[in-house]
């Protein structure tokens, strides 16, 4: 193969990738501007080297998948993305590209804000709401309209008159910063990763199949576009006025230009006042304002040709290194964090960010004195990205810390992971106090009054020494007066002391997985947990448990059984089961939970189904006993197969040998 179709495959491959954490998982593992070079160096590409073209590239297709669990609705007209640039010069290049294909020099353009969030169609009909779609692959999406329906700023039937019997709008949901600042603090108090970005919330949100969690989220939303056949309105500014007469949120921040200069005066603006916005955008938006040039120009495979979007760089500061401070988590695992002179940067001050780790450290050639370059873009959470050295003074090197910054030890670097860590599993006191916070947490034991600082009054007061003293706590233990690390007042009264006793008394109900979870075995997650309960369905069983059978456990490689098998060889850990065992915890599956039918199968399910939904029918598998696991593998037992299944799955299963049910089978299967 040639090296240039080499590199322009492996070019898809990993925008493919990128897409699909970004869009799917909600969670980007590169940054935007870096993802759009990508994508530029491949467009440069295919058009240097038309011979490679592909239909299927991503410079051809819009970014996002459509989601399995929702049902897809066909968008009435394709919802595209944006050609979008981080310079002006293409943004000058862009208008005078509609001025000659036009013929016309006079022409007026809309400017708005490139609210960041997700995009979604809104359809309405005699004025009231009934279908709102994601823009999912463009031709399809997925039909959000319960989700949609708890934002308070969408209506669910207009004001006002005039507006067509049938039309659609389209806009973006957004997280404001406010409501996702709190939603993140309760994720972490909950023990949960918090989400990277308003984006990825907003997206997160809207993907979930409660609308009742969704109203929780306090989602937001802009309408933007208005399309349809009835609207008499011939300028896009003018249907903007209409949509928000007829009460549709539209902001107040668009306005017309008239050359190239109006507009660039309105990207200046907005790149500096951003950050005084309550919540984000990622650049400003350039429209053509008369409707009836929009046919004229056209569309890109996945764009129009009278719009474009200027995209604002990630704001940079530049600090000075003061101090490394090195955090020891739950498992021992050691993070570094830069501590440098409190800068402003993305509309908030700054003086730490984290360094992930000793090879991080290690990449950016930090040395005493540097000056850092620090970066915000999109995301919340600041990022060093690159150092700068004193080039008149001698500085010295700074390297990761070999001992445990708390108690001591030495710390050891586990096989395969990029992290140091700190084995002093019994003595070192942020481990323990971790340990602590993550068994009370909301997805462990659920002992939710009772926050991480009061945790941490009752274990340096001795009134907690391990897991099951917990369960021996009296009021009288809880209530009180003391101080947070931070120096916050914290006074607990007799109701509250009595909340946290009932909420742990409650914890003994709550089932074997969570109480498998709550142990904070390294490596097992809130769905190994859940796996491996199922499975083995006891604790002595997996007390029991070889290597062997512990990796025979679907989605469970080398290292963690190595970490279950290990911690189950300690007597410590032992005669703490025992304890909570005499306390009342679950330590086994409830039989009246599931029925066996199932038990030991395995399936995995592909396409969409007639009666269940893809979350009942996994549902139903579990309550049957059986498992869910999302690939293929020789350890399979069952592959249901449902509308549009992918032609990738059946080829694999066929390959594997394994059996395939259609939706019927199953529910025969179950009702044996
Ligand atoms: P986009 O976000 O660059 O622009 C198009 C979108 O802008 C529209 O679909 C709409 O949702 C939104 N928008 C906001 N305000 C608008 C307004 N006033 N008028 C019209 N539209 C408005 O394009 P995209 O296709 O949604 O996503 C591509 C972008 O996503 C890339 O530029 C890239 O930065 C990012 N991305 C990042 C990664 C990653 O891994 N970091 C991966 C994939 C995509």
């Amino acid at each position: 193969m040639s090296t240039i179709k080499q590199k322009i495959e492996e070019l898809r491959k990993q925008i493919n990738k990128y897409s699909y954490e970004y869009y799917v998982l909600d969670q980007p593992t590169i940054e935007d501007r870096e993802f759009d070079s990508l994508l530029k160096e491949l467009e440069d590409l295919e058009k240097q080297y038309p011979e490679y073209f592909s239909p299927d590239s991503p410079t051809q297709r819009v970014g996002g998948e459509i989601n399995k669990d929702f049902k897809q609705v066909t968008h009435r007209f394709p919802m595209l993305s944006l050609s979008n640039t981080y310079n002006k010069e293409e943004i000058s290049d862009f208008v005078s590209r509609a001025q000659q294909t036009l013929g016309e020099k006079d022409l007026e353009w809309v400017c708005e804000l490139k609210y960041d969030g997700l995009a979604i169609s809104l359809l309405y009909e005699n004025g009231r709401l009934i279908r709102a779609a994601t823009r999912g692959n463009g031709e399809m999406g997925d039909d959000v309209t319960a989700n949609v329906k708890t934002i308070r700023s969408v209506p669910l039937s207009l004001q006002g008159e005039g507006y067509p019997q049938e039309f659609e709008i389209r806009g973006e949901v957004i997280y404001p910063h406010k409501a996702f600042e709190e939603f993140n603090k309760k994720r972490v108090e909950n023990g949960e990763e918090p989400f990277a970005n308003c984006r990825n919330a907003a997206s997160g949100s809207l993907k979930l199949q409660d609308p009742k969690q969704v109203a929780k989220r306090k989602l937001d939303c802009f309408l933007y576009f208005l399309i349809g056949e009835e609207i008499s309105e011939s300028t896009h500014y003018q249907r903007l006025l209409k949509a928000r007469e007829w009460g549709f949120k539209t902001g107040n921040f668009f306005s017309i230009a008239h050359n190239i200069n109006e507009i660039s005066d309105f990207i200046n603006y907005w790149d500096k006042e951003r950050f005084s916005l309550p919540f984000d955008i990622d650049g400003v938006v350039i429209k053509l304002n008369e409707v009836k040039y929009w046919n004229t120009l056209g569309f890109t495979a996945k764009s129009p040709r009278w719009a474009t979007a200027y995209k604002f760089k990630a704001e940079q500061a530049f600090a000075k290194l003061q101090n490394i401070e090195y955090q020891v988590g739950r498992t021992g695992v050691i993070t570094p964090v830069a501590e440098f002179e409190p800068v402003h940067l993305g509309g908030t001050i700054v003086k730490r960010a984290t360094l992930h780790n000793a090879d991080q450290m290690e990449l950016l050639d930090l040395c005493k004195g540097d000056t850092l370059v620090i970066e915000k873009g999109g995301e919340i959470i600041p990022k060093i990205v690159e150092t700068k050295h004193d080039t008149n003074t001698e500085q010295e090197r700074i390297h990761f810390i070999s001992n445990c910054p708390v108690c001591g030890a030495k710390l050891v670097k586990e096989e395969e992971q990029a992290g140091w860590f700190c084995p002093n599993y019994n003595h070192c006191p942020p481990q323990i106090l971790g340990r602590f916070q993550h068994f009370i947490s909301k997805k462990a034991m659920n002992i939710e009054s009772l926050g991480g600082e009061k945790m941490r009054y009752l274990l340096n007061s001795n009134k907690v020494r391990d897991f099951a003293s917990l369960y021996d706590l009296r009021k009288e233990d809880i209530m009180g007066v003391y101080f947070s690390e931070e120096g916050k007042k914290i006074s607990i009264q007799e109701k509250g002391a009595q909340n946290i006793i009932n909420a742990i008394e409650e914890s003994k109900k709550v089932p074997f997985e969570r109480v498998l979870y709550a142990l904070g075995i390294r490596y097992v997650g809130e769905v190994g947990a859940k796996n491996i309960a199922q499975h083995f369905e006891q604790i002595e069983n997996i007390e029991n448990a070889s290597m062997e059978d512990l990796l025979n456990i679907e989605d469970v490689g080398q290292i963690i059984a190595k970490s279950i098998y290990l911690w189950f060889r300690k007597e410590e850990n032992l005669a703490q089961i025992e304890k909570l065992k005499q306390k009342g915890l679950q330590f086994c599956v409830k039989k009246e939970e599931k029925n066996n039918i199932l038990q030991g199968k395995t399936f995995v399910i592909s396409g969409s189904f007639q009666t269940f939904s893809r979350d009942e029918i996994k549902k139903a598998i579990e309550q049957n006993g059986g498992k869910n696991v999302s690939s293929l593998s020789s350890k399979t037992n069952y592959l249901i197969c449902g509308e549009k299944m992918g032609p990738e799955k059946k080829r694999k299963a066929e390959s594997l040998n394994i059996q395939m049910i259609t939706e019927e089978d199953f529910i025969r299967m179950i009702e044996q």
